[in-house]
């Protein structure tokens, strides 16, 4: 937590997310990941408590590490480097509201093992779409690991799904203006892009 505020990617003020949400909080993992050095202490870090799983260490050989995007390379490329898992790919979006897909030819074995891994999970969606277009395919979601899970009250439920984070971020949030006391008190807000 301290590397994510001196980089600044963990800000104090008054946000409005795109979903409508307040926060005292924002968190940009991207703003830590410029710096190689910082980049690799977490994604290392991150490593440690997947190898320190028994479940996931057995699949290491044979384990994809896929991102949603490409915000999340930095540190998929970063834990599959550690675990010397098999491989790393990622979707993307030919239009920005679009369906999540994977490139040409770029498809998954059926019973592949997948470890979907970002940099942060706050609304989760990214993640969850993810996670259908990937076991579309038949391949199997063994878990989640992100470097940041930010839980807000609009945060996707993965059930029963193996979930692994190196730091947890517990804003105070509001689900609209109306009822943000950061508003009340005119305190300026700053809208946030992601
Ligand atoms: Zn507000």
């Amino acid at each position: 937590m301290q590397l994510l505020r001196k980089t600044g990617a963990i800000r104090d003020g008054h946000f409005e997310y795109p979903n409508g949400l307040h926060a005292n909080e924002y968190m940009q993992v991207q703003l830590a990941m410029r710096y190689y050095q910082h980049a690799k202490v977490l994604s290392v870090g991150l490593s440690r408590l997947l190898r320190a799983n028994t479940e996931i260490r057995a699949m290491i050989p044979e384990l994809s590490i896929v991102s949603p995007d490409t915000g999340g390379l930095p540190v998929a490329y970063g834990v599959c480097e550690a675990l010397r898992a098999h491989q790393v790919y990622w979707a993307d979006r030919k239009e920005e509201h679009g369906p999540m897909r994977f490139r040409q030819y770029l498809e998954q074995v059926p019973g592949e093992k997948v470890l979907l891994v970002d940099d942060i999970l706050r609304s989760g969606r990214n993640l969850a779409e993810l996670k259908r277009l990937v076991e579309a395919s038949g391949a199997q979601v063994v878990g989640l690991a992100v470097i940041i899970y930010q839980p807000t009250p609009k945060t996707v439920d993965f059930g029963p799904l193996p979930f692994h984070y190196l730091a947890k971020l517990e804003g105070v949030y509001y689900k609209d203006a109306a009822s943000c006391d950061l508003c009340k008190r005119g305190v300026p807000v700053e809208k946030v892009w992601i």
